[in-house]
């Protein structure tokens, strides 16, 4: 199936001083990354903090220049679209097609806004409705996500969290977007919370044909939402695979060390194997050479030290490990009698 958005050989630099007269430095967020996603699909993206995932979403919403690299949009009925080569004006349309969701609703929604001016103002900014028309969308949305049309009057601080996450979504879908990223958004809510939020997103998605990119460093909740997965480390993408391959089989010793930190409820089933990762995550302006994990992974021989491993296809998924073939990893649900 042709992508609704594919990244290519992205790459994104940051360069600073450290202090007025120190010398320049750059640290490289993002490294040749590759991925697309299918219409209709949610692709999840996961990875701990410093991986480059957050930064990722806001190169593909253009909230920030990449240093190489294209991200390509294809609306139904239109030529695919370079986003990256657009200048502000000329992206503006597609602004309505791809939006996005934040991880904490009481920073990203103005505290000065009352509900219905914070989900009216995209109508406002692209044109798409003003008056009767614009006062019964925002109602309608509100109504999609679960907040009553009395709550319109009122300002984020008197919502909870969770309610606060809706109105952010329903800033989002206002528009009727083809594309929706959500960067963490369950992580700042409570557990029984986030399991509401994501169900309503679930059910969005049916109703208003939605195509997700879900940013989390939670598996377990990727695991309940995601069709795919996209694993990265370093500014790199190490797996990417069919959520339930990569749960049972991953291939990547990255994904193992993800997958090793879930917590397992029944004890009988708890997983004894080695602990898989040694060390920290390394300083981004000071990546290893060669593969970028060798400096934590357990499997690493010398080869991994100098040669960077290409993403390629290994079974359904593709693997940047020069021994995905060979390597025994257990994933998630993997049966594991305790001795
Ligand atoms: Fe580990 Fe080597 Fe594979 Fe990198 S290439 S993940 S260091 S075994």
């Amino acid at each position: 199936m042709t992508a609704l958005l594919s990244v290519e050989n992205l790459s994104k630099t940051f360069t600073f001083r450290s202090g007025w007269f120190g010398p320049p430095q750059s640290l490289d967020a993002l490294s040749d990354v590759s991925l697309s996603v299918a219409p209709g699909e949610t692709l999840a993206i996961v990875g701990e903090s410093g991986c480059g995932k957050t930064t990722l979403g806001r190169c593909i919403v253009k909230a920030m220049p990449v240093s190489a690299g294209k991200v390509v949009y294809r609306p139904q009925g239109y030529a695919p679209v370079e986003l990256t080569a657009l200048d502000k004006r000329a992206m503006k349309p597609w602004r309505r097609d791809i939006r996005m969701i934040f991880q904490d609703p009481m920073s990203s929604l103005n505290p000065n806004m009352r509900v219905f001016d914070i989900v009216a103002e995209p109508l406002r900014i692209h044109k798409v409705a003003r008056g009767r028309a614009l006062e019964e969308k925002v109602v309608e949305v509100l109504g999609k996500v679960g907040i009553a049309p009395d709550a319109i009057g009122r300002y984020p601080h008197a919502f909870s969290g969770g309610q606060r996450q809706r109105i952010g979504i329903a800033r989002a879908l206002v528009l009727d977007p083809k594309l929706v990223i959500a960067d963490e958004a369950v992580s700042a809510l409570d557990v029984s919370i986030q399991a509401q939020v994501l169900n309503l997103l679930e059910d969005l998605k049916g109703e208003f044909g939605l195509t997700y990119i879900f940013i989390s460093h939670d598996l377990g909740v990727v695991n309940y939402i995601a069709d795919r997965v996209v694993v990265m480390y370093l500014g790199h993408v190490v797996e990417d695979a069919p959520t339930e391959t990569l749960f049972e089989r991953p291939r990547h010793p990255y994904t193992e060390v993800l997958l090793e930190a879930l917590p397992i409820a029944d004890p009988t089933r708890r997983n004894k194997r080695e602990k898989a990762v040694r060390g920290e995550i390394p300083y981004l302006g000071n990546r290893p050479t060669g593969c970028p994990f060798h400096t934590r992974c357990r499997f690493a021989e010398d080869r991994c030290r100098t040669d960077k491993p290409a993403l390629r296809k290994v079974g359904q998924a593709e693997v940047a490990c020069h021994f995905a073939e060979s390597l025994e990893l257990k994933g998630a649900y993997a049966e594991a009698p305790m001795t």
